[in-house]
């Protein structure tokens, strides 16, 4: 309802003000219409005048010997010429007042002759009376000729316009209508003063200008008794009058209104249309613009904001890291956060737990941050930021605060972190090069260092490159067979101490002639999975050796081979060792298999059903590096565990802990036994740590105090003598 009649309104007003303007218009253009009519009808009356005093001349001269004529003749030329001419009455007037005329003339023609006797000729006033002077054939004027037309020459000339006729006057030089068309609507009629009826200064001075010039066209609006006129002013040739047209502006504008009418139903219509499109138009983009805006900002939120943290996402961090590079004049760093076994928080915790733990850690790190640094949530527990610093020191501060803050804040659980730390050197530095430096960094810090962030160093680079360089060749090397078996031997202690009861296989790449240690190419392998391959490999390797030792009568060795836990997802891990056994018919039992611990503490369900299925094979199993790990003794009666090899790391230089670390050996020594799993302990490397081992119940010892890993040859000739 508001609507409509807003519309309503709206057109109302859209046709007024079209309107006011359309007339407006029209009285502008249609001064100068006037103007052009009024020269028309100037020129038309001038043409009538010359055309009457050239015909009046003509006859004239039929008079030149009028002082020898008789009334009687020139009557009778009178006659003649009043009938072949435009002109009801002519009469002649000679200079002694002699009068003739060819009827009855209604005036007095003596009183119109005398210009013409002067010589020159004249329209009288009334403008259809004419004279010209009659010349004797010596040149001499010796009479006037005068006639009168029927019609009025300006009552002819007025036209007719805008549906009514326009008045027209002749004026002479002080303002006096000498003539006047019919029409007289206006009420100025002949013998008035077009000056002194009028009221308006303006309009009289300008009337007045006019009129003493003599060769004026112009026109103009006037006022004459509270209506507004059209006034065009047009200078005659033939005499010292103008010419004057008048049409009142409200004739125009009823002219026009008639012909606009419809047309002004026609704007009201289409204003009307047009104000209604323009609502609904205005409706829809409104909606459609909410709409987008809502899609928009669902979208900027899906984008812009990590759902976990609801801090910055990452896409919101490769844009702010695009942005800050074009500024080269700022130092920044680029950081790399990770929570050290958030899986530990997230058992403990559980998954709402943990993702409260990431928001917390959001929080801190906004908190700490500079006002132009920025940060974001890249999966998982991984945090990047960008800060600006001036120096090491400051950068150093930054990340020691964000550190102590998470380690004291968050109550929870105990929470540490470790933080790579990049300075952006190049400003065309792509953002996974600059994250790749800062991971760098945080990788190289130990998870038992003291210090938990560190400075990434071109060193780490050279790793990367290493890196790949090793992944390029590894298919190719395994090919060509340069992974080749060393073996350590293991000892037993206590009873049978010297003697060689088993060995461990440990690889060892031979690489354009150089020996390269697994520590080199073992970590890079269990990122990229080629492990899996290279354990089978040795497998097989250890396979024919014992095939090889059995072959040749030789007592069997138990020889412990490491597995990777990469193997745990494949259901035909263990059956694959099986098949090799079979293949080679070496008995299960002849065989060792090591999983390290830290692998051990994963997932302790999968751990079991693996162990299991591999004692069940009839291989043994081992726990490799106990102690550096997280599992707990207790987990150990549920574990279906042959051996426990206890880590070197517990084997201590140090005096003063050498009691403690002896009694944390004791401990898991008699517990094993109590299980009734077998110890032994790595990384002897003196003569005291395996009398101390001995001492302490462990059953076995493997260690550089013994032997080194070494090539089967010298493995076989310590052990079976043979060269
Ligand atoms: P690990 O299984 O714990 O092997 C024992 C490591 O201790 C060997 O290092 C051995 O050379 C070293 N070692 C033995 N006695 C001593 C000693 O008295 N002092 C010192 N400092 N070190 C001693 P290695 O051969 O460099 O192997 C390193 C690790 O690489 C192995 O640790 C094992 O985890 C892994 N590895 C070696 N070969 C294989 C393999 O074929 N497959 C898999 N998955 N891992 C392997
Ligand atoms: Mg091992
Ligand atoms: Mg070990």
């Amino acid at each position: 309802m508001a609507f409509t009649v807003l519309v309503l309104i709206v057109s109302a007003v859209a046709t007024f003000t079209y309107n006011a303007i359309a007339k407006f218009n029209i009285i502008s253009n249609e001064i100068i219409s006037v103007k052009a009519f009024s020269n028309n009808v100037a020129l038309y009356t001038d043409m009538r005048f010359k055309e009457a005093i050239a015909s009046l001349n003509g006859y004239s001269v039929a008079f030149s010997d009028a002082d020898n004529m008789t009334d009687e003749e020139i009557t009778e030329k009178l006659i003649y010429c009043a009938d072949n001419s435009f002109f009801c009455h002519i009469a002649f007037v000679d200079d002694d007042g002699r009068t003739c005329t060819n009827g009855e003339m209604g005036i007095n023609p003596r009183v119109y002759a005398g210009t013409s006797l002067a010589g020159s000729m004249n329209v009288a006033p009334g403008a259809n009376i004419y004279s010209v002077p009659v010349h004797s054939s010596s040149g001499s004027v010796i009479g006037t000729l005068v006639g009168k037309l029927e019609d009025n020459a300006a009552a002819n000339a007025s036209f007719k316009a805008y549906g009514v006729s326009g008045v027209t006057y002749i004026l002479n030089t002080d303002g006096t209508i000498i003539n006047c068309s019919n029409n007289t609507a206006s009420g100025i009629a002949a013998g008035d003063n077009l000056i002194t009826v009028l009221s308006d200064e303006n309009d009289i001075n300008l009337i007045r200008t006019h009129l003493s010039q003599n060769d004026v066209s112009d026109s103009f609006k006037v006022t004459y008794k509270d209506e507004e006129y059209i006034l065009a002013m047009t200078s005659l040739d033939t005499q010292a009058w103008t010419l004057v047209s008048l049409v009142p502006c409200s004739a125009v504008i009823d002219f026009y209104s008639n012909i606009t009418a419809p047309l002004n139903y026609m704007i009201f219509g289409l204003t009307a249309v047009f104000v209604i499109l323009a609502g609904y138009l205005f409706y829809f983009t409104h909606r459609v613009r909410k709409t987008a805006e809502g899609i928009i900002d669902e979208n900027n939120k899906i984008n812009y904001v990590d759902d976990i943290t609801g801090y910055s996402s990452w896409k919101s961090f490769m844009e702010n890291y695009d942005k800050a590079m074009l500024d080269t004049g700022t130092k920044r760093a680029f950081l790399a956060l990770d929570i050290d076994k958030f899986k530990t928080v997230n058992d403990t915790l559980g998954y709402e737990g943990g993702n409260e733990i990431l928001r917390k850690i959001s929080e801190i790190i906004e908190r700490d941050i500079g006002d132009n640094d920025f940060f974001a949530r890249n999966g998982g527990d991984h945090f990047f930021m960008v800060v600006e610093y001036k120096n090491e020191k400051e950068v150093t501060e930054i990340v020691n605060h964000i550190i102590s803050d998470i380690e004291y804040q968050i109550t929870e659980i105990k929470i540490t972190v470790s933080i790579g730390i990049y300075p952006i050197t190049d400003a065309n530095m792509k953002i996974r090069a600059a994250a790749d430096r800062a991971n760098l960094a945080r990788n190289s810090i130990k998870s038992l260092s003291e210090s938990r962030f560190a400075f990434f160093n071109q060193s780490m680079m050279e790793n990367i490159r290493e890196e790949k360089n090793i992944e390029n060749i590894m298919e190719d090397a395994l090919e060509k067979r340069e992974f080749v078996v060393y073996l350590q031997p293991k000892y037993g202690l206590g009873d049978e101490t010297g003697e060689v009861i088993g060995a461990e296989a440990l690889v060892r790449w031979y690489h354009n002639g150089e020996i390269i240690s697994p520590g080199k190419f073992i970590p890079i392998f269990e990122k990229n999975g080629f492990v899996t391959k290279l354990d089978f490999y040795m497998f097989e390797e250890v396979c024919k050796l014992q095939k090889s030792w059995k072959n040749q009568g030789l007592r069997p060795k138990i020889i412990s081979v490491n597995m990777s836990r990469l193997h745990f997802p494949n259901p035909d891990f263990v059956s694959t060792l099986k098949n090799y056994c079979d293949a080679y018919d070496i008995d299960t039992k002849y065989f060792e298999i090591e999983i390290t611990e830290s692998a051990a503490y994963e997932n302790i369900n999968i751990l079991m059903n693996v162990f299991s299925e591999i004692k069940s094979a009839g291989f043994h199993v081992s726990i490799d590096d106990f102690g550096t790990g997280y599992s707990s003794l207790n987990m150990l009666k549920d574990l279906p565990v042959d051996v426990l090899k206890i880590d070197r790391s517990f084997l201590t230089e140090n005096a003063d802990e050498e009691e403690s670390a002896s009694k944390i050996i004791a401990c898991v020594v008699s517990l094993a036994s109590s299980l009734d799993i077998s110890t032994i302990c790595e990384g002897i490397e003196t003569k005291e740590q395996a009398s101390l081992l001995s001492k302490l119940g462990c059953n076995m010892a493997q260690g550089f105090y013994f032997a080194r890993p070494m090539p089967v040859k010298d493995f076989e000739k310590l052990v079976y003598n043979l060269n």
